[in-house]
């Protein structure tokens, strides 16, 4: 099986760092060296710097009717070459091939729905109080180029969602990927610059991620920030870009509730929250984590998602019939391990799963707690694995109480046959994306982001292309 090694993308250029400093990149898997990564210096990062204000310069020229011709081709041989892409992302991240092929396949719709909406960027013409002779532009233009921070979940998807929607904007972006999953982040890159993408429109660097930000954030190329990330790294950047006035996107943590109301169609909860809870290893921001189940039905709803989690095939993301792969490095493992002792400290039970499988690799077992205390860590801190934590309730009140207890926001699941209940819990719940009785479907069409510590802006829908544009006032008058 081949794995690339992984180089810089610089002023339309792939290239070794400046001083040659490379990265390891390891199989999940099995704990092997696979590759390496170009790690970028100083120099490398000013000459991105340079092209991405010279690519932005060429872009926002280019009509968009045109700039989206560009993006429809990179979709399209996103698709063509999804299958090899899918082979190198499973190699390095550790998620099942068909979850591979899905990440890839996804990111040519989200290139799409992108370039079309790019065209739909108008400005508006506001009646004047006075004189007919005066003309009232708003005018809508891009706001410059973009430093986007990406993280190792999903290698693919976390980069395309802020390139498509800068791209579209008539933005250029420099890419900071994971250091961890590098060659799939830059097979989407090598798809643009083969779909003809101008030279600086689009860089791809890697690195010492403190090292880049605190670099990039405050310099003066740069006007827009997008990181997706955990939610302590999110607030020091937000901080930094907020010192230096730059416009900011932040998708961060979460601990997504799952309300299993006493009418609810527990068959389909089980299928849509329990298929979504070990997707990806439950390395996920919008995992189902915090299950709060009806009392009446607690028992049955957890012997239900034990079953489930027992019956997953755990290995390889390359062999067959794999269901669920490994944890992306070595230290979910441990986090896994702390936060299962301490659960059990704290009184939960532990229904399936609960320890690390073998030696080789990072394979944790997919693990469904039950009667967690609100006390015990798992109810409180993000877990990103394949770990499901059952509580009870009895009122609907009760249940919302604790969903909105903790300072995340991102998303929200709530399962009831109850249209007074599902009004109420798209009322109440404190939630960026709430999906009621069924699976979660972030399309690029729909806002994706978090309220509360789960960041704020968005990246879908046309809130993604506003993020990337300034708003200006021009008052003409005829003389
Ligand atoms: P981490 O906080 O060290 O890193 C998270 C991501 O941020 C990584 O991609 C990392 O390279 C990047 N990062 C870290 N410091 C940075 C800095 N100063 N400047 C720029 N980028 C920086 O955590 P981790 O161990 O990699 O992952 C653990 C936690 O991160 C998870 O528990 C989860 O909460 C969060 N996470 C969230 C998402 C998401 O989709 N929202 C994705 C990955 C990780």
């Amino acid at each position: 099986m081949t794995y690339p090694s992984t180089r810089l993308f610089i002023a339309g250029e792939w290239q070794d760092a400046a001083d040659g400093k490379t990265i390891a990149v390891h199989n999940p898997a099995t704990g092997k060296e696979i590759g390496r990564v170009a790690h970028a210096g100083r120099a490398d990062l000013d000459r991105a710097l340079e092209a991405a204000q010279k690519g932005f310069e060429v872009w926002r020229d280019i009509p968009a009717v045109e700039r989206a011709r560009t993006m429809r081709r990179a979709a399209a041989l996103m698709r063509e070459r999804a299958e090899s892409i899918a082979r190198i992302l499973t190699q390095e991240q550790g998620k099942p091939l068909a979850e591979a092929k899905i990440e890839a396949m996804a990111a040519a719709d989200i290139i799409e729905w992108f370039a079309d909406e790019g065209q739909r960027i108008y400005g508006r013409i506001v009646p004047a109080r006075g004189s007919l002779a005066v003309r009232q532009l708003v005018l809508k233009d891009p706001v410059g180029p973009v430093a986007a921070f990406t993280p190792w979940n999903f290698p693919i998807n976390q980069v395309v969602r802020k390139l498509a929607a800068a791209l579209a904007s008539g933005c250029s972006i420099l890419v900071k990927a994971p250091e961890e999953t590098p060659a799939s982040p830059a097979e989407l890159i090598r798809a643009f610059a083969d779909a003809g993408v101008p030279a600086g429109t689009v860089g791809l660097v890697y690195g010492n991620p403190g090292e880049i930000s605190s670099y990039l954030i405050p310099h003066p190329v740069i006007r827009k920030v997008t990181f997706t990330g955990s939610t302590p790294v999110g607030k020091q950047l937000a901080a930094l870009a907020g010192q230096h006035m730059k416009r900011v996107t932040m998708e961060l943590g979460g601990h997504a509730p799952v309300i299993v109301a006493d009418d609810a169609d527990v068959e389909l909860a089980i299928k849509a929250a329990g298929g979504a809870k070990f997707r990806n290893a439950g390395q996920v921001c919008i995992s189902p984590t915090r299950f709060l189940v009806h009392e009446s039905i607690r028992k049955d709803f957890v012997a239900a998602l034990a079953r489930h989690a027992q019956g997953l095939k755990v290995g390889d993301g390359l062999a067959d019939g794999t269901q669920m792969g490994p944890l992306a490095n070595p230290r979910r493992i441990a986090a896994m391990a702390e936060l299962m002792q301490d659960a059990v400290q704290h009184g939960a039970q532990v229904a399936a799963g609960g320890e690390r499988i073998g030696g080789d690799g990072n394979f944790f077992q997919p693990t469904v707690l039950d009667d967690v205390p609100v006390s015990a860590r798992i109810f409180n801190e993000e877990p990103f694995g394949p770990v499901a934590a059952v509580r009870g309730f009895e009122k609907i009140e009760d249940a919302i109480a604790e969903a909105n207890r903790l300072p995340y926001g991102l998303a929200g699941y709530a399962f009831t046959r109850s249209l007074k209940h599902a009004h109420l819990l798209s009322q109440r719940l404190e939630v960026g994306m709430l999906w009621i009785n069924q699976p979660a479907s972030p399309s690029a069409e729909l806002p994706f982001g978090g309220l509360k510590d789960s960041g704020y802006g968005s990246e879908g829908g046309p809130e993604a292309i506003e993020a990337h544009l300034n708003t200006r006032a021009v008052s003409i008058t005829n003389v």
